[in-house]
């Protein structure tokens, strides 16, 4: 696929390969952009940002209504090239390219919806005869960066908000998952989006990030990826707004109280969907001691019920991750945790890019595998005594992006729901849930900003106070 620069489909004899991860086969190859490509798309967004800025809000929505109508035709194709490309199921290729029409039709509704308010300036000492509102406008030219686990859903919750918002958008799609964000550029245009709208360029954040994101033409950066990239981000991007969708190692907490089967099927999903590589997978699991030999006995033939194989075969039930790279570093991570005194209760054996779900029993708080984020198919378990310990556990994280809770006590429930340090919390599910509608973010080093088109639009504009001076 080529990238879209400057208003027109530009290839280049660099390129990068993008490969399915599970035979490690070329699906395509997109072009590696370099920092001349910036400088072109940034020259070009300065200019599409006035264009964008006098679409009216009717406008804005007919393009994303339209777009969301051609992605829900397209929902087959497109899950396809999800799962290709990414390595995740094709029914969750499916889920996703699903989700991307809801986001972009709840970013549609958004365009309709922005405005400003009155401001009671007669309260002030000196407000008599003032009248003042606010007015919603654009950033101008918006960055999105994303990264590679939710490759069209996540470019969705930046580019839909981004244009509802009246803003033109330079995209920089992961390296490894590009072309499901392509396509959506390319429906977008195709939807009626004019050509001055949207650029998307393609390759090495390494490479093209820096001079993306330091430049001051670009009024607002929204990142999703790691801690460490978005540390960078931060620092490189002097004044300008910016929202950081970043990591987590989210815990699940089960009180003894919890219906065990119901937690151990909660487990299997939340915590081996997409390979465990999702932001807000069930990581840590925290289990009261009265019901801790219990929860392993039901949890180990659930987790090993969970088939690896080709991500596109339907009866597969956990594929590839991204690249062989990362299995390896989940099987070290494992094993270390093992050697360290953890016990692997279930999977642990790992095939190319394909590591068999794995339970850690008896997992310590100072190992690895809880200590950082592991963005794979493995959860830890280990034991509390009360609730105080759980939530003091849960929290033992520099992170805070998701947490669950198992319990039919209100009080506990209330209690988590004070207490964890975390952006959004689930009482009788794992952390692993998300309406693409609700306020998304974290708290602590997992970032700053909400996403959720409505969350999303607040934070891809600037407000201004008018102030009338009247005489009377
Ligand atoms: P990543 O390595 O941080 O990369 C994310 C994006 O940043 C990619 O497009 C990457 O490009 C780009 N990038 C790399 N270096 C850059 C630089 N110096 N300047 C600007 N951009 C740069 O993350 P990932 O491995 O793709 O994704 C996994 C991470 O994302 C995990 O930590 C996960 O928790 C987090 N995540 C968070 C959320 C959330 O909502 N909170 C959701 C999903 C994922 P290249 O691909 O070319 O390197």
């Amino acid at each position: 696929m080529k990238n879209f620069i400057a208003g027109s489909w530009v290839d280049k004899a660099n390129k990068l390969e993008v490969r399915n991860p599970f035979d490690n086969s070329i699906i395509d190859t997109v072009p590696r952009a370099d920092a001349a490509d910036v400088e072109t798309a940034l020259a070009f967004a300065e200019r599409g940002a006035k264009v964008m800025a006098k679409l009216t809000g009717y406008e804005r929505w007919k393009i994303l209504r339209k777009a969301a109508d051609m992605m829900a035709e397209r929902n087959e194709e497109i899950g396809q090239i999800i799962s290709r490309e990414e390595g995740k199921i094709i029914a969750e290729g499916r889920g996703e390219a699903s989700r991307a029409v809801e986001t972009i039709m709840g970013s549609a509704e958004e365009a309709k919806r922005l405005h400003g308010e009155t401001v009671p300036l007669d309260g002030d000492p000196g407000g008599k005869n003032k009248l003042g509102f606010t007015l919603r406008v654009p950033c101008g030219v918006v960055a999105a960066i994303a990264p590679f686990n939710f490759p069209l859903n996540l470019v969705c919750h930046k580019v839909g908000p981004a244009l509802a918002a009246g803003n033109t958008v330079i995209l920089k799609p992961a390296s490894d998952t590009p072309l499901s964000g392509i396509k959506l550029v390319e429906i977008l245009l195709e939807a009626g989006l004019p050509p001055e709208g949207i650029q998307v360029l393609t390759g090495s954040g390494g490479e093209i990030g820096d001079p993306l994101v330091a430049d001051k033409r670009v009024r607002k950066i929204s990142f999703t990826g790691s801690v460490e990239i978005g540390e960078r981000i931060c620092r490189m991007a002097g004044i300008k707004k910016v929202t950081m969708e970043l990591g987590s190692n989210c815990p699940l907490i089960v009180m003894p109280d919890a219906d065990l089967d119901k937690v151990a099927a909660a487990v299997a999903m939340t915590g081996f969907a997409n390979a465990g590589q999702v932001c807000i997978s069930t990581q840590r699991v925290l289990a009261s001691g009265k019901v801790y030999g219990d929860f392993l006995n039901v949890l180990k033939p659930k987790v090993e019920a969970l088939s690896t194989g080709n991500q596109l075969e339907e009866k597969t039930k956990v594929g590839p991750m991204v690249k062989e790279a990362e299995a390896m570093r989940v099987e070290a991570w494992v094993n270390e945790a093992v050697s360290q005194g953890a016990r692997l209760l279930a999977g642990g054996g790992r095939c190319g890019a394909i590591y068999a779900p794995a339970v850690i029993a008896d997992a310590k708080p100072q190992m690895r595998v809880c200590r950082e984020e592991l963005f794979g198919p493995a959860v830890t378990v280990t034991p509390f005594a009360d609730i105080d310990e759980a939530i003091a556990l849960a929290n033992d994280s520099t992170f805070g992006l998701g947490a669950g809770i198992f319990t039919e006590n209100v009080e506990w429930a209330m209690k988590f729901a004070r207490q964890c340090e975390a952006g959004n919390l689930h009482i009788n599910w794992g952390p692993q849930w998300r309406a693409d509608l609700m306020p998304y973010g974290g708290l602590k080093n997992s970032g700053y900003g909400k996403e959720g088109p409505s969350y999303a639009v607040q934070e891809m504009t600037e407000l201004k106070m008018v102030v009338f001076h009247l005489n009377s």
